[in-house]
């Protein structure tokens, strides 16, 4: 099967090149053109491509990969809101992905934010560097017997729940589909927001968790409490985040995804203007810890995604099921169900 690989880099390229040897059946190319309207006939002689979180899969980039005759979209990353599933499955295009494949990468980088923003780490280390020992605007608070809220405890927000714990926190959570397994207290969602002094995003993007931190909610907030998103930038409202922000609600926040990250995200802009000016204003507050969508950025996790990647390409060429798959070809994807469409 020839694959081709879009909006690679070279981290990218070294994981996958490692383990190729153990799947002959497999050609792959790489290109470090991401897939859009502009790119998708670049795929023209493939059978399959595969693309990350920051593709654009919509519709039209669909209907391109269907006129030369694509027949498969591998996803190296869990995510999948950035492809349009009904226009795959009318094109009999296959979609797969890899779900779960380091939840501690992910949960370890949100709590390097939240421990980065609290106890201003990132400020120390340029200070000393300067020879200023002074511990002006240093001061953080104690995670130590406070409370943290985990929204959505799927496999990133359990392994969350774990590191809090190990911290010495109470952890409460709000989930849509409660899993008794985990042995985190469920309470809802209101509730979690009003007690924690920690609030750590995990849940999915779908319509129904757009912008679920707001103006209204963060209002419901503890003053001081502490935010931290590593799910997906649209789970909160950026304008009413500022404003929260600079209205002093928040002792600390960090983000490693945010609203408009996709034209700057995995790009070395440095010798740019930038078109839109929310992160240069959230970059502009003393107290926020921003990233670039580098959760899943760990050895670990690269590996997983490699194997699982290229084991879906070889269970699509010989007809096997996989429950990686999101078109319901082999297996039914999962409405309603705990499946989220993230990262
Ligand atoms: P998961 O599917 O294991 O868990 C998601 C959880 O969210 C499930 O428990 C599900 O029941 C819950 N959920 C679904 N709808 C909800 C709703 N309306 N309200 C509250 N909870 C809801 O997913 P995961 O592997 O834990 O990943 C979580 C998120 O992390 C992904 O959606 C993705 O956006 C993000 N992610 C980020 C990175 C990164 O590099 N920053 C990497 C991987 C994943």
């Amino acid at each position: 099967m020839k694959i081709l690989f879009y909006g690679t880099k070279s981290y990218d390229e070294q994981f996958f090149n490692k383990i190729l040897e153990g799947y002959p059946e497999l050609d792959i190319h790489f290109t470090d053109a991401n897939i859009h309207k502009e790119t998708a006939a670049l795929a023209d002689g493939y059978e399959a491509v595969c693309a990350f979180v920051n593709a654009d899969l919509g519709t039209e980039v669909i209907e391109e990969l269907h006129s030369h005759h694509v027949k498969l979209i591998l996803m190296r990353c869990a995510g999948f809101n950035n492809v349009d599933l009904e226009k795959a499955k009318q094109c009999k295009i296959a979609v797969m992905r890899v779900p779960g494949y380091s939840p501690e990468a992910v949960a370890e980088h949100a709590m390097a934010l939240v421990l980065t923003a609290n106890r201003h780490t990132h400020k120390a280390y340029i200070k000393c560097r300067e020879n200023d020992f002074s511990l002006g605007g240093l001061m953080g608070v104690n995670l130590y017997g406070k409370t943290a809220g985990i929204i959505g405890t799927g496999r990133i927000g359990q392994a969350m729940a774990n590191i809090c714990r190990g911290f010495g926190m109470r952890v409460i959570s709000y989930d849509k589909y409660e899993n008794p397994e985990t042995g985190i207290r469920y309470l809802p969602l209101s509730q979690v927001l009003k007690e924690s002094d920690l609030i750590s995003l995990h849940c999915p993007l779908t319509e129904e968790t757009r912008h679920m931190i707001n103006r209204e909610t963060i209002q419901t907030m503890k003053d001081g409490v502490i935010l931290v998103n590593t799910s997906r930038g649209g789970l909160i409202k950026t304008s009413d985040l500022i404003e929260g922000i600079r209205a002093g609600k928040f002792f600390a926040v960090g983000l490693d995804v945010y609203e408009e990250e996709s034209p700057y995200v995995y790009e070395d802009l440095s010798d740019q203007i930038l078109q839109t000016s929310t992160m240069a204003r959230l970059l502009s507050f003393p107290n926020v810890m921003v990233t670039s969508h580098q959760g899943f950025l760990t050895m670990e996790a690269m590996e997983a995604i490699a194997h699982t990647t290229l084991q879906n390409a070889v269970d699509f060429m010989e007809g096997r099921h996989s429950d990686h798959e999101l078109t319901g070809r082999f297996c039914q994807a999962s409405k309603g169900s705990r499946t989220g469409t993230g990262s």
